[in-house]
């Protein structure tokens, strides 16, 4: 019987050194997690330190005047590192080096696009994996789910016209907001005061059909814990939450994409919640045993309210789907 491959974790502990500070003070700690919790040294989890991202590709993606601006700040090496890191990550599932992958980054990406950033963004970490892979692989289709609260304006910018690319992006909003595109771009402006349970039940209707539509070779997953209750993002979501939407896109990409899945870190600074929301993914990842640490506290409840609007959002635009796919 063939051993599974691994999952790859990239890391460089400069992302915490010289990330930008509210993303890079969790990183080190999110990291020694997983080695007092065994998390690393088990052999379904491969380690590997990431290496700084190519000029060719940055040249690809970005302006020539924004790697400039950005090479006139402090983060540029460490956005460099978390852009290198998520080009290998995909390079090493899509050749076969590693089943999935997690990506730490010291410097976010789904806010920065061609020409500009902002929101601690400065390269985009999803747009330049997808490069990469379309220029040296030729890998055609790709599924961009992006569960940070924040809107991934960046990474539409930057993909928004590639049509390989289906973009499934939640944001924080009050029911406001225009949700539906066409089926490669689906903005979900969810209730920013749901809980866990109308969250993971909106990620897991939406995800299956829209990833089958797009037939993607590849799921990439903008990951941000900001949605946790207690970080600085919109939602108010529980450790629970985070290894339950990592169960429901394992199963999407298995079925969709051959397995083939990588998860980005992206907004969120509290410790706490990086330690163990990055924990239980990585676990999930790597099918090993989830800790009980990792969803001790108690699961973030719904209002009545807040699970009619977000079903209603939900069947709205599975509506939309049907009738224009
Ligand atoms: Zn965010």
């Amino acid at each position: 019987m063939l051993a599974r491959l691994p999952t790859l974790v990239l890391y460089h502990p400069a992302m915490a050194q010289e990330g930008y500070p509210v993303l890079a003070g969790r990183v080190q700690q999110a990291f020694d997690y997983l080695e007092e919790t065994g998390t690393l040294q088990a052999p379904q989890v491969k380690l590997e330190e990431a290496q700084l991202v190519e000029d060719s590709l940055l040249q690809q993606v970005h302006t020539n005047r924004h790697i400039a601006s950005v090479g006139g700040t402090s983060y540029d090496f460490a956005s460099r590192l978390s852009a290198g890191a998520s080009v290998r990550a995909g390079e090493a599932v899509w050749t076969g080096d590693a089943a999935n992958a997690f990506v730490f980054t010291g410097c976010a990406g789904h806010h920065a696009s061609r020409g500009s950033a902002w929101g601690f963004c400065y390269y985009n970490n999803t747009a330049l994996l997808v490069r990469h892979l379309q220029e040296v692989h030729g890998v055609e289709r790709f599924f961009v789910v992006d569960t940070d609260p924040h809107f991934g304006d960046g990474t539409r910018d930057i993909l928004g016209e590639e049509p390989g690319v289906f973009h499934l992006n939640f944001y924080a909003a009050f029911g406001e907001g225009e949700e539906f595109k066409s089926p490669r771009h689906v903005d979900v402006p969810f209730p920013s005061n749901c809980g866990d349970a109308s969250f993971v039940e909106a990620l897991r209707r939406l995800a299956k059909p829209l990833a089958k539509e797009s037939r993607a070779q590849m799921l990439l997953w903008n990951m941000g814990h900001d949605a946790h209750a207690i970080d600085y993002g919109g939602f108010q979501l529980s450790l629970h939450a985070f290894p339950a939407m990592t169960e429901i896109l394992f199963k999407v990409a298995e079925d969709v994409c051959q397995g083939r899945f990588v998860v980005l870190l992206s907004g969120g600074s509290e410790v706490y919640v990086a330690r163990h929301t990055i924990s239980s993914i990585i676990r999930c990842l790597a099918a090993l045993t989830p800790l009980p640490a990792d969803t001790a506290e108690e699961p973030a409840y719904d209002s009545p309210d807040t699970e009619r609007t977000a079903q209603k959002l939900v069947d709205n635009i599975l509506e939309k789907l049907a009738l224009d796919t």
